[in-house]
């Protein structure tokens, strides 16, 4: 029995997969990851491998679906990101046992160890776990394609995240939609790479005159965006956050623009 089960949920997700993925870590006293949804595979795996702990990557619904199936077993500790209690208590409905920072183990009942890795960006209590010199890395990354990072996103602690995890140089990683991250390096430095060539382009639509969302999105993604105008006028609304906090454009939630220059 491998340490590390990926079971796959279907899930209303807005990941191309269609799926959510779901882990179990440990083969004994293990800890399950990101409870999607309840299905016979992840009851089995829940009751095969005796799971004690319940955790998640994030709260994001498309994560969320089966943890109170799953908290209310006899013998699940529930634990929680420390400064995010209440919102995961919104998101699922359970109140966590107790809580999780930076650097902080549990153990399995094999003696597996499963780190914390603080990782927000792609929702603010957004963790990752590290598996011996694995990594479970939640929506941060996915081996085709790019995550959203949306409205309740932040662009700049999404790309420090990104370079949280090479500096870890992790052997693989298992992502929360799709197929595991056989070289997490090539594929982490193209989402980076992704996010800076996407910034370029919002950032010379403003200086071309773009002044609203809509228009920035027209001029800044040249692909047939029908049925996903919405997640790309988020990303847009994420990228102009961080460029107005970064003081190149001002931007009121309705108009942008450039920042002007004195000198
Ligand atoms: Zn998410």
């Amino acid at each position: 029995m491998r340490a590390i089960a990926r079971i796959p949920i279907p899930t209303a997700t807005s990941a191309p997969t269609g799926a959510t993925n779901a882990y179990v870590v440990g083969r004994e006293g293990a800890a399950l990851v990101d409870p999607a949804g309840r299905t016979a595979a992840l009851d089995s795996a829940v009751e095969e491998r005796s799971v004690e702990h319940l955790v998640l990557t994030h709260t994001h619904p498309d994560h969320v679906g089966a943890v109170a199936d799953y908290a209310t077993r006899s013998g699940v500790t529930v634990w929680a990101h420390a400064r995010y209690r209440d919102r995961f208590e919104r998101a699922t409905g359970i109140e966590p046992d107790r809580t999780l920072t930076d650097g902080k183990s549990l153990v399995t009942g094999d003696e597996v160890r499963i780190t914390v890795v603080e990782t927000p960006g792609h929702a603010p209590d957004h963790l990752a776990f590290a598996v011996g010199s694995a990594l479970l890395i939640g929506d941060l990354a996915m081996a085709e394609g790019s995550v959203l990072v949306g409205d309740d996103g932040d662009l700049s602690r999404y790309l420090a995240s990104l370079d949280r995890l090479l500096a870890l140089d992790p052997s693989r990683c298992y992502p929360g939609h799709g197929p595991p991250i056989e070289e997490p390096e090539p594929t982490l430095s193209r989402l980076i790479d992704h996010r800076r060539e996407r910034e370029r382009r919002v950032l010379a639509a403003v200086r071309s005159g773009c002044e609203t969302v809509d228009a920035i999105v027209d001029s800044a993604y040249e692909k047939d965006l029908s049925g996903v105008e919405e997640l790309a006028a988020q990303a847009v609304r994420a990228h102009l956050r961080k460029l107005a906090s970064e003081g190149e454009i001002e931007w009121d939630g309705e108009r942008v623009r450039v920042t002007a220059n004195d000198d």
